[in-house]
């Protein structure tokens, strides 16, 4: 995911999304539940008796983050994951 990256050696890099109390870990992913999760709806094909149907499925997600990217919304208090 392209974005402004601040360098390590600037010494700014303090201020990343696993400093700040808002990021959570799913798996190997680093996400920002600063804001509630994000709802994607997928159709879903249909097993019998609805063959060759699409049903909705909705699917509710916090969205995966960079965690060297810079953010307006960054809070400290994030224990350093
Ligand atoms: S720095 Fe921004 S994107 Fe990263 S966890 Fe915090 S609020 Fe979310």
């Amino acid at each position: 995911m392209a974005g402004l990256v601040i360098p390590a050696h600037l010494g700014l890099g303090r201020r990343d999304c696993r400093q700040c109390r808002h990021h959570g870990v799913e798996g190997s992913d680093v996400v920002c539940r600063r804001y509630p999760p994000q709802v994607t709806v997928v159709l879903v094909p249909q097993g019998a008796p609805r063959v060759g149907q699409l049903a909705p499925q909705p699917f509710a997600t916090f969205p995966p983050v960079v965690p060297e990217h810079v953010c307006g919304e960054f809070s400290p208090g994030g224990e350093g994951r």
